[in-house]
């Protein structure tokens, strides 16, 4: 244990996603280092929906995040909404207003843009160059009088501000490189840095725990609380999560392939996904890659998070996501896998859910250790449902041959295993399998090429479950149907 994992139960930690599109992974990360840390404290893990921004929040955005944290089996202890808490904010800010730590900026969008050119022109790091801070009280009167909506801006120190970081380390701000932020905006909606650090105060939170891309808003978010005398919490910021070119995985460059939800769709495990962002950044040791929920309770540690951004290896996350899948017993990959066998036609389990359950079971089994993901099943069964298949033309080239004399040979091949297989009387895997070994046996024929030859005619391809489980699932009347039909095509 180190310092960030002294139990103590007064730990109060926080998620503060903005409803504004889907989780996406570094989201689910984010949640995840939080809830582990409250959980490892005996702490609480808090989420409080970031909604500042009006224009771009939505109702189903937000029920989206919930609905992806509970399908990840993150549960929090409390919730709040930022858009009902505006009293208190307007609080505050009369406050930073009447300590003279903040002001009112009177610019017009148009003056802003002028003063951000000559700021630019002069090489100044600043866009702003803070002349609100010195208005006289009859240019006041005067921008009131012409009905003038103001900003309320927060003065930056003079002082270097301090930032304490449990990953990063401490570092000193020059306050001169950071604008007067705008803390409220000139239509009354206060802006994320000072509702986050006020909620971070009102709700006592502990540590905050989040991504390095808010190391500047920390800095001012420090100097907001300073003004406030509130206490600060400890920050710890983990690392970026970066494509494999090395670009910040962002919604706007990478679309869905971040949502959390397309991988649900696709059929990834709540614990593959879990077990693949909590090593986005933090590692046990060089070789430990599994990690159970419990296991992570027990070994997360927040000192052992990386500075530098890590890159998000979809291989990894489709090696952990099938080691998750063949962990489940058959019963449980069964029920996990039919809604995605129910959206692609093949099984229409609500007009009777037990009468081929054992028949699915069994199909499940035959597929063994072949899903990256739940989606996969579809493919990989197509055919247990229907014969409405192609041939794969490679398959078809390699086995059934292409000259006429291969061809003719196949048919004759498939014509006799038709026989044999018509005449078993009771159509157990045993009995398959013996009839087809003595027919090969006797004819001088290669066991390989008379299982192709068939596996062909009832799958379409020549990979898959074994071959005589297969045809034991599809049963006898359909491998009879089958064959005929190959024969013809053939
Ligand atoms: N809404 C911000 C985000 O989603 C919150 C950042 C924070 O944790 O303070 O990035």
């Amino acid at each position: 244990m180190n310092e960030s994992q002294k139990t103590d139960d007064h730990v109060r930690v926080r998620m503060a996603p903005s409803p504004t599109g889907f989780l996406h992974v570094g989201g689910a990360r984010t949640a995840l280092f939080n809830w582990l840390f409250a959980k490892q404290h005996n702490g609480k893990f808090i989420l409080r929906i970031d909604d500042t921004d009006a224009a771009r929040s939505t109702d189903a955005s937000m029920q989206e995040i919930f609905d992806a944290l509970k399908w990840l089996g993150i549960n929090w202890d409390e919730q709040y909404v930022q858009s009902e808490r505006s009293d208190i904010y307007d609080r505050y800010v009369s406050q930073l207003l009447d300590s003279d730590n903040a002001y009112h900026c009177y610019c017009t969008p148009e003056e802003l843009e002028e003063i951000r050119t000559e700021s630019r022109k002069a090489k100044s790091p600043l866009s702003y160059d803070r002349r609100g801070r010195y208005l006289s009280s009859e240019a006041i009167e005067r921008y009131k009088a012409e009905g003038r909506k103001p900003n309320v801006r927060i003065k930056m120190p003079d002082t270097p501000i301090r930032v304490d970081d449990i990953i990063l380390g401490s570092r000193n701000i020059d306050p001169s490189t950071l604008e007067d932020e705008v803390i409220v905006r000139s239509n009354g909606m206060p802006n994320y840095n000072l509702t986050s650090i006020i909620d971070d105060a009102e709700m006592q939170i502990t540590h905050v725990i989040r991504g390095t891309e808010h190391l500047n808003n920390t800095s001012k978010q420090i100097v907001i609380a300073t003004a406030l005398g509130f206490n600060l919490p400890l920050f710890a910021h983990i690392p970026l999560v970066l494509d494999d070119t090395g670009r910040k995985l962002s919604k706007r460059h990478h679309g869905d392939l971040v949502a959390v939800n397309r991988y649900r769709e696709q059929g990834y495990l709540p614990e593959a996904i879990l077990n693949f962002v909590a090593r986005l950044g933090w590692s046990y040791d060089d070789k430990q890659e599994i990690f159970s929920l419990e296991e992570l309770i027990e070994k997360f540690d927040l000192a052992r998070v990386g500075k530098s951004g890590s890159v998000f290896d979809i291989k990894k996350l489709e090696w952990l996501n099938s080691h998750y899948i063949n962990q489940l017993d058959i019963p449980t990959r069964t029920d996990a896998v039919i809604p995605f066998w129910e959206q692609a036609g093949l099984v229409d389990y609500d007009s009777g859910p037990d009468t081929n359950r054992d028949w699915l079971e069994s199909i499940v089994e035959a597929v063994g250790e072949r899903l990256t993901t739940l989606q996969d099943i579809v493919p990989l069964t197509r055919y247990f449902f229907t014969d409405d298949f192609e041939y794969d033309s490679k398959a078809v080239k390699k086995w059934w041959g292409s000259s006429d004399e291969k061809k003719q040979k196949s048919r004759e091949m498939l014509t006799s295993l038709l026989q044999i297989l018509e005449a078993i009387e009771h159509f157990d895997l045993e009995t398959i399998e013996e009839s087809i070994w003595k027919y090969t046996d006797e004819n001088d024929i290669k066991r390989v090429a008379a299982m192709q030859t068939l596996r062909i005619a009832l799958t379409g391809t020549s990979f898959g479950p074994s071959l005589f489980d297969i045809v034991v699932l599809i049963g006898q009347d359909e491998v009879l149907k089958r064959i005929q039909k190959a024969i013809v095509c053939l």
